[in-house]
C-alpha cells in the first residue's frame, strides 16, 4: 500500500478523501461500492459504520463485528484503507483485532469527555490514526478537549472532521456549517489536520458539492464523504449518499486551490495587498476612537442639558443614511446594519458611563 495516513498527517498537501457508505449492510454492498471507489485514486481511505448510533431505537443498528470481515476483504482487494465509527472499547478491541486502519469517534461521543477519555484509554499503545468529529453541538472547547484528550495518551495521529452543529432554527442544512466554529478550530489547533464531512452537513446529495468546495476554500485537508453502491435505497442516511459515479464528478469538479505558494511574484503581490488591508485595519480604528470621542462630548452635552442618551428618530436616521451609502458602495446591507447596531450599542454604553461618572462626581 503506497500511502501512507501517518505521513500525510506530516505534510497533508494533497486533499484526503475519505469515502464509503453511511452503514456496512451487506458483504455484497461493501464489496462493490469499495471496487468502484477505488477505482477513483483520489480516494485514499474506504469509511463504514459498523455499529450505528441511532437518534431512536427500532432502526437499523448496524450488522457489528460481521462487517468487519467484509472491510478486510475490501482491503484486500481493492488497496483502500479501511476506516470505522469506535464508539466503545469493545469496537476498539474488534478494530485493532480486525486491521481497521484508522478509527473515528463520532459526533454524539464527542460530547462525552468520559466517554472520549476512556476510549483515549483503550487506544493508547497503539499509533491508530483517529478521526475526531466535531461534538452535535456547537461547543468549540469540547472539540478541542476530546482531540487533546487522544494526544495526551501519546497518539499522534489525529485528524479532525468537521460535520456541522445541531441548531433550533430551521435552515437549509442538516446540521449548521458553522464555518467561523471551523476557523476558530484552526487556528487554536493548527497544527491539526481538518477534514470536512460535507454528506452530514448537507444532508441531501445536491448539496454536497457546494459544501465541499466551501470548506476547502477555507483551507480544510480533506473531506469525508459518504458513497453508497445505491443511495435511494441505502438503510441509512439515503437522502444523502452519493453513488460512486457521483463521487468521481463531485471530486472532478471541485477546485483545490492551495494555501501556501512560492511563486515570488504571487507572494508579492499578496503581501502589498495585505499591507493595504493592514492600513485600513488601522485606519478604522482610528476612525471609530475619534466617532467615540465625539460620543462622549455629546454625552455630556446632553447630560447638562437633561436630555435621554437614546433618541430613537436620530439612530433611524443613521441607520437610514448608512444603509443608502452602503447601496451606493455596493457594501452589503445585512453587514452594514450589523456593524451600525454594534456601534450603536458602544455608543449608547459610553454615553451612559459618561452620565453616570457625572452623577457621581456631583454627588462628592
Ligand atoms: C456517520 O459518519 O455516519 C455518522 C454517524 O456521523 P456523525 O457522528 O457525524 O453523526
Ligand atoms: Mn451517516
Amino acid at each position: 500500500m503506497s500511502f501512507s495516513i501517518k505521513e500525510w498527517i506530516k505534510r497533508p498537501e494533497e486533499p484526503f478523501i475519505v469515502a464509503g457508505p453511511c452503514s456496512a449492510e451487506t458483504e455484497e454492498q461493501v464489496l462493490e461500492t469499495a471496487r468502484l471507489i477505488s477505482k477513483d485514486s483520489r480516494v485514499k481511505v474506504f469509511r463504514s459504520g459498523v455499529w450505528k448510533p441511532r437518534t431512536r431505537p427500532g432502526h437499523f443498528e448496524g450488522v457489528g463485528e460481521t462487517a468487519l470481515e467484509w472491510l478486510k476483504k475490501a482491503k484486500v482487494e481493492t488497496g483502500l484503507l479501511t476506516t470505522i465509527e469506535v464508539a466503545n472499547t469493545n469496537h476498539i478491541e474488534a478494530a485493532l483485532r480486525h486491521d481497521i486502519d484508522m478509527v473515528w469517534l463520532g459526533a454524539r461521543t464527542t460530547v462525552n469527555p468520559f466517554m472520549v477519555q476512556e476510549l483515549a484509554e483503550a487506544l493508547k499503545g497503539t499509533d491508530i490514526p483517529v478521526m475526531v468529529k466535531n461534538p452535535v453541538n456547537p461547543d468549540l472547547q469540547l472539540w478541542v478537549g476530546a482531540v487533546e484528550r487522544l494526544q495526551k495518551v501519546g497518539l499522534e495521529n489525529v485528524i479532525a472532521v468537521h460535520r456541522g452543529f445541531s441548531s433550533l432554527s430551521q435552515n437549509k442544512y442538516r446540521n449548521y456549517p458553522n464555518w467561523a466554529l471551523l476557523i476558530e478550530f484552526k487556528s487554536l489547533m493548527p497544527e491539526v489536520p481538518v477534514i470536512c464531512d460535507p454528506s452530514h452537513i448537507a444532508g441531501r446529495r445536491e448539496m454536497i458539492l457546494e459544501v465541499s468546495q466551501r470548506a476547502i476554500d477555507l483551507d480544510t485537508d480533506g473531506l469525508m464523504i459518504e458513497t453508497h453502491i445505491d443511495p435511494e435505497n441505502a438503510k441509512t442516511d439515503s437522502r444523502q449518499q452519493v453513488s460512486p459515479a457521483q463521487l468521481a464528478e463531485t471530486l472532478d469538479q471541485l477546485v483545490f486551490r492551495s494555501a501556501r505558494s512560492s511563486n515570488f511574484e504571487f507572494l508579492n503581490r499578496l503581501e502589498q495587498l495585505r499591507k493595504r488591508i493592514d492600513k485600513i485595519d488601522l485606519d478604522i480604528i482610528d476612525l471609530l476612537s475619534a466617532r467615540m470621542q465625539i460620543v462622549e462630548e455629546i454625552g455630556l452635552y446632553k447630560k447638562d442639558n437633561d436630555i435621554t442618551v437614546l433618541q430613537i428618530e436620530r439612530w433611524k436616521e443613521i441607520l437610514k443614511n448608512m444603509i443608502a451609502q452602503a447601496e451606493n458602495s455596493e457594501v452589503n446591507i445585512e453587514f452594514v446594519k450589523q456593524v451600525y447596531q454594534l456601534i450603536h450599542e458602544e455608543s449608547i454604553r459610553l454615553q451612559t458611563d459618561v452620565m453616570n461618572q457625572k452623577l457621581a462626581k456631583n454627588d462628592e
